[in-house]
């Protein structure tokens, strides 16, 4: 069953380490986010079904055999294909109105595809992943058009990522009467049957950013982050504070040189690392054997995992 312990200090943290529960592990998040009373039941229920669908979108990978690298991207893409999410359709607008997206793919390999302030990919995991697999570089920023379809990838005007509902967020953001809230960047890490491990991280950046922002998400080792002996793991939070505490990074060099587990690593980078006032999110990581952790020290975080009771939804 998965353990939840909370940390009173410095703010609360929540942390669930799920051991293996079978030969492929499997998690994902989409987003942190502010207080709990902001979402009405009916929105709840929709965003539960998003992740629902984006689990079940990677647990079919994986049953089938299928590599975590393609069961991390299956699942982020189905999350950008849902526009309550802020990655791919019905990500974060910037403040000029424009949709930006960052997305970083990684794997056990130390192979790593990211890309950031990308307008045209419909779907940026993808570009991500054509980084990787295309390319001698490791993090491409506004990539061309051209370079989408010259790999074959779909690509979509401006409208097609602009959503009403984010619309009117920006527009209230810019007339104060609301704080940005962040939720809605996505992300998966998984481990196979074979007991590869990858992550995928994908998002539209903090609501209202100024054009040309990158967060933390295609920032190797911030924000996104695998290697063989330790870890793959996805953030999601305040983009500026997962950079400077290199959090990513963090956790699997706790785990390589003081030999911590990967729950008691999260926990100790998260205090060490996300203690500023603005340093709130959360993540999804999983160990080499197939421990799950989640964590976040934001009021509330989006992910799903599988518990001893089946998938365990957080909203
Ligand atoms: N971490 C993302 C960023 O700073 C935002 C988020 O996770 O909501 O771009």
């Amino acid at each position: 069953m998965a353990d939840e312990e909370s940390i009173a200090r410095p703010r609360e943290t929540r942390l669930w380490a799920t051991p293996p529960l079978r030969e492929y592990s499997l998690a994902l998040h989409g987003g942190a986010g502010g207080r709990i009373e902001e979402l009405s039941t009916e929105r709840r229920e929709s965003f539960e079904a998003g992740l629902r669908r984006a689990y079940l979108a990677g647990r079919v990978v994986l049953e089938d055999g299928g590599s975590a690298l393609d069961a991390v991207c299956a699942t982020v893409e189905q999350l950008e294909d849902d526009p309550l999410f802020n990655a791919g359709r019905g990500a974060a607008l910037a403040a000029d109105g424009s949709v930006e997206h960052d997305a970083a793919v990684m794997d056990d390999d130390g192979r790593a595809g990211a890309i950031a302030v990308s307008r045209h990919a419909k779907n940026p995991v993808r570009l991500a992943r054509a980084v990787l697999e295309n390319s001698s570089h490791v993090l491409l920023v506004d990539p061309a058009r051209d370079l989408a379809t010259g790999w074959d990838l779909e690509v979509r005007e401006q409208e097609y990522f602009i959503t009403e509902a984010r619309k009117v967020q920006l527009e209230r953001i810019h007339a104060l009467r609301l704080a940005a809230p962040r939720h809605g960047t996505v992300g998966a890490v998984a481990r196979d049957r074979d007991g590869r491990i990858a992550v995928a991280t994908s998002t539209g950046g903090m609501a209202a950013q100024s054009t040309g922002r990158v967060g933390d998400s295609p920032v190797i080792g911030a924000g996104t982050y695998a290697r063989g002996d330790s870890l793959a793991v996805s953030c999601t939070g305040e983009g500026e504070a997962f950079i400077r505490g290199v959090v990513s990074y963090d956790i699997a060099a706790r785990m390589r040189y003081l030999g911590a587990t990967l729950a008691d690593a999260v926990r100790d980078t998260v205090l060490a690392e996300l203690t500023a006032k603005d340093a709130s999110g959360g993540l999804v990581a999983v160990a080499p054997d197939g421990t799950v952790v989640v964590a976040h020290n934001s009021p509330t975080m989006f992910a799903a995992f599988e518990g001893q009771d089946g998938v365990v939804l957080l909203t």
